[in-house]
């Protein structure tokens, strides 16, 4: 009966990330700089690329939003990440997605060079990461765990069921939550009995993008819950947990928004330092 309080550590972060760069500065050395590239014509977008430039910003790197048409195209968009990926001054490039539907979002994705790829969006990180060497982490899936093991650090022999089996989320959680020795269930739209999977489990990790699925009810007692859903109901913001009821049930719980978001960004704003730095690992 605790809230994980995302903010709180997220702040911790940011905090520890700013020392670090202003050490940079008062060396008289680079600090970290990122280009945030977005394709314009999806206002959410818009605000969480402005977001996430403001939060580099005021730890004291240099950040650039760059919009381009919504025309401008595969191509150009391209030259566009081969151009940072050549420049040595940038540290770190990152991509809104998702792009319009007339880009091949695949090229884009895995064209930005790995060493920049702070989101781990293209191939080589992934391939990187599922083979356990150092590797851009997707930003989400380290942000679950992060605030998990903020809240109990010893999860080995637990029992986990990770809600949705993404690429972004679902997938790269379940491979950290195995190597932290937990036994892991990935449930996805075709499982048979997920509330039997979800009620077996010490440690909920949900990310399926369905408002209050999981109650209190299908809970064990004691069960730890990480909530990456991000739903509106009636213009409110909610995660895939019904927080209140799960709050009564829970031994943690993170609550939606205030949770999993800003860890997630500002460890997006880590990973612009250590790609600076050259220090391509996860925690
Ligand atoms: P996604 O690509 O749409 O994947 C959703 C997954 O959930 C799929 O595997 C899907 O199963 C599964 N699923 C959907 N409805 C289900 C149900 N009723 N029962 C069981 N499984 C179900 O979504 P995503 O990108 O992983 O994002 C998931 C959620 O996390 C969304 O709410 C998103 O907004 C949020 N998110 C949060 C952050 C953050 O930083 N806080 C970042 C990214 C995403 P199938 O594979 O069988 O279709």
């Amino acid at each position: 009966m605790s809230t994980i309080n995302g903010k709180e550590i997220a702040k911790n972060i940011l905090d520890d990330v700013a020392e670090k760069v202003s050490t940079l500065a008062c060396q008289g050395k680079a600090v970290p700089s990122v280009k945030v590239l977005l394709v314009e014509g999806d206002e959410p977008s818009l605000l969480y690329a402005n977001q996430i430039v403001k939060k580099a910003i005021k730890v004291g790197m240099e950040a650039e939003l760059i919009k381009y048409d919504s025309d401008f195209g595969t191509e150009n968009l391209l030259a566009e990440v081969e151009k940072y990926n050549n420049d040595e001054s940038v540290s770190a490039v990152m991509i809104q997605f998702p792009l319009p539907r007339s880009y091949d979002e695949d090229i884009i994705r895995h064209a930005i060079k790995k060493e920049k790829d702070i989101d781990a969006v293209g191939t080589q990180n992934a391939g990187l990461f599922y083979t356990l060497k150092p590797a851009f982490v997707p930003c989400t899936a380290e942000s679950m765990m992060h605030l998990l093991k903020s809240h109990r650090k010893d999860l080995s022999g637990l029992n986990a069921v990770v809600l949705g089996r993404s690429h972004v989320v679902g997938r790269p959680v379940y491979e950290l939550a195995l190597r932290e020795n937990m036994t892991v269930t990935i449930c996805h739209s075709k499982t048979k009995d997920i509330r039997e999977e979800i009620g077996r489990a010490d440690v909920v990790f949900s990310a399926i993008g369905s408002p209050n699925f999981v109650t209190a009810d299908m809970l064990k007692n004691g069960a730890i819950v990480i909530d990456a859903g991000i739903n509106f109901v009636d213009g409110k913001l909610c995660g895939d947990v019904d927080y209140d009821s799960a709050f009564e049930v829970a031994e943690a719980i993170t609550p939606v928004p205030g949770g999993v978001g800003p860890v997630t960004n500002a460890i997006l704003i880590r990973n612009v330092y250590r790609a600076h730095m050259g220090i391509v690992s996860n925690e």
